[in-house]
């Protein structure tokens, strides 16, 4: 089988494989990188997933991806080392709720987010493609929480890479900060920016295409890295074919922020798993809100809120969803993006609005957040955290709505373990939940970051001089 090649959704950037892929971030002409077709497992396929476990699944889903760069019997070796390490056998176990209401728990990897899923492959995933490449990457990234600790904890103390991590300071909690900034590991860099999330994304954007960094291999982990979606796919696969698919259509809600995620439930379906909706929650900062109910994508301040991880106006993978919409036209979403970048906003037109019909969307508020969060504590006997109850407040709205046909299970995706926002849940809940094995002892470990101003020659010349440069004979080529 010829192996899958990946195109820009700018239409202006060479295609690659999936190794390059991989260890690539953004492409050349400002796009990211998508398979250039849509895999299909048919019907059978899909029933033939029941009984197979997380690892099976994962090998199943991911394969028609990066065939001709690893064998199936590599990728099962590194999918079995990526999630070893996760508390629950089911790595990914379904809770439920009553009798539609479902949680998906992606929380039981190293850093109790759901970041670790993806990034505990794309972990072993560099490791396997660089060894003996002789190529020395430098990983920029930004966190509005939970990328940043679980890339860090993939790829600490990995010799062939530099990691460089920044975080807006005072505006993530402090177990987030201290899953980072406790890491000592000599190739890891955290960096404290005064500004937004928003900020410290456009700046890791702008050093792929700065020439002053031109003497080393710049890569993302941040979800612009095709590997990431990837990896969330298969959980949706797996959480569906045990609810019933092929046969039964699933609804997921899904927490969203950045729109990897979610598009990950995209990719799902076009590879044919049966979904009914994707049900898109955001909180205040509710740009994908605006964009998929009015068509009006326009970005506006950041409000920093109860769930850190989503508060965020510009999502990154959105253009990866408007080139879906815009018939897989690189020119037209070129043309968009650019328009974008100066006016900060975009009307959608009708033609591509009718390509997103999967998806519907929610704005919760605090006040509605904090409502689910109750909801599940005296209800469901469950504790979850702020970022999964704005999940299932928008569940539980489109439970029973016209659009969704009676009996669908929603499927709620539980985007971290409620520790890691202790204080925020236990002011909606009335209780605090008991702290993991995993971060006992956090708060007394040394810390460890720089703290920079906002701009962005600063982050540039702090990366630039304590990255290592591209191997040099790499730069001979
Ligand atoms: C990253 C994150 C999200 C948002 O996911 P996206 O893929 O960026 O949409 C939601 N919840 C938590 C806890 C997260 O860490």
């Amino acid at each position: 089988m010829p192996g899958m090649k990946y195109v820009s959704t700018r239409g202006d950037a060479p295609a690659l494989d999936f190794a390059d892929v991989t260890l690539t971030g953004l492409a050349a002409d400002g796009g990211l990188y998508v398979p250039e077709e849509w895999p299909v497992l048919d019907a059978d396929a899909i029933r033939a997933l029941r009984g197979l476990d997380y690892v099976e699944t994962a090998v199943r889903v991911m394969q028609p991806f990066v065939s001709s760069d690893l064998t199936e019997a590599d990728l099962r070796n590194l999918c079995r080392a990526a999630y070893d390490g996760f508390d629950h056998a089911a790595v990914t176990p379904l809770r439920q709720l009553d009798a539609d209401q479902w949680l998906l728990e992606l929380f039981h990897g190293p850093t109790l987010a759901f970041k670790d899923v993806a990034l505990q492959l794309l972990g072993r995933l560099f490791e396997q493609f660089l060894s003996g490449a002789g190529r020395q990457l430098t990983v920029v990234g930004a966190t509005s929480g939970d990328t940043g600790s679980a890339a860090i904890h993939a790829l600490a103390g990995l010799d062939s890479v530099d990691v460089f991590m920044m975080h807006p300071k005072g505006r993530i909690s402090d177990v987030q900060r201290r899953q980072m900034t406790t890491v000592m590991a000599p190739n890891v860099h955290n960096m404290a920016i005064n500004g937004s999330f928003d900020d410290a994304q456009a700046h890791v954007k702008r050093m792929f295409r700065d020439p002053q960094l031109r003497g080393f291999e710049i890569s993302a982990v941040n979800s612009i890295n095709w590997a990431r979606l990837m990896a969330q796919v298969v959980y949706y696969f797996y959480a569906a074919v045990r609810l019933g698919a092929p046969e039964r259509k699933i609804a997921f809600s899904v927490p969203t922020g950045n729109f990897g995620d979610v598009f990950a439930g995209y990719v799902a379906h076009r590879m044919g798993l049966p979904v009914e909706r994707l049900i898109v929650a955001t909180n205040v900062n509710d740009i994908l809100h605006r964009a998929l109910s009015a068509g009006d994508y326009s970005a506006g301040a950041v409000t920093p809120t109860a769930s850190p991880s989503m508060d965020i106006q510009v999502s990154s993978n959105f253009e990866r969803l408007l080139f879906e919409m815009a018939g897989r036209d690189g020119a037209r979403v070129r043309t968009m993006m650019e328009s974008f970048d100066s006016e900060r906003r975009l009307s959608l037109p009708a033609d591509m609005r009718a390509r997103a019909a999967l998806f519907s969307s929610a704005r919760i508020d605090a006040d509605q957040m904090a409502l689910a969060l109750r909801w599940a504590r005296e209800d469901a006997d469950m504790l979850i955290d702020p970022h999964t109850a704005i999940g299932l407040a928008a569940a539980r709205a489109a439970s029973g709505r016209k659009d969704l046909p009676a009996g669908t299970p929603i499927v709620t995706l539980a985007t971290a373990h409620p520790a890691k926002f202790a204080e925020a849940v236990e002011r909606a809940a009335g209780e605090r939940p008991r702290t993991p094995e995993r971060i006992a002892g956090l708060m007394d470990r040394e810390e460890r970051f720089q703290e920079l101003a906002a701009d962005y020659e600063t982050v540039r010349d702090f990366v630039a001089s304590r990255a290592r440069p591209r191997a040099a004979h790499a730069e001979t080529l």
